[in-house]
């Protein structure tokens, strides 16, 4: 049995990544880019970044990339990225 080096508790009953994401501090903004394109950006997402922006990319239908753990989607999204990081489970205290 394996036993995380974190929170004493089996792989299997592991919270820390749970964890992680309720700690995590989420800035979401956005800025212009040429040609006057509005791109919504994402940081303060360190584990699964891109798997975050995935599922973010589906449930918004957008375009949208990772850079240096920044999720840039293209568009204003703001709002409903707000809620759809509530909905995966993360903290909107730590939400700005
Ligand atoms: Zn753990």
């Amino acid at each position: 049995m394996n036993i995380c080096p974190n929170c004493g508790l089996p792989t299997e009953a592991c919270i820390c990544k749970e964890l992680a994401k309720t700690k995590q501090k989420i800035k979401i903004r956005t800025t212009k880019r040429r040609f006057g394109k509005i791109v919504t950006m994402i940081s303060g997402i360190d584990s699964d970044t891109k798997g975050t922006a995935k599922k973010l990319k589906e449930e918004l239908a957008c375009g949208g990339t990772v850079k240096n753990s920044t999720i840039e989607l293209q568009g204003n999204h703001v709002k409903s990225v707000k809620e759809k990081l509530i909905e995966m489970g993360f903290n909107k205290e730590n939400i700005e």
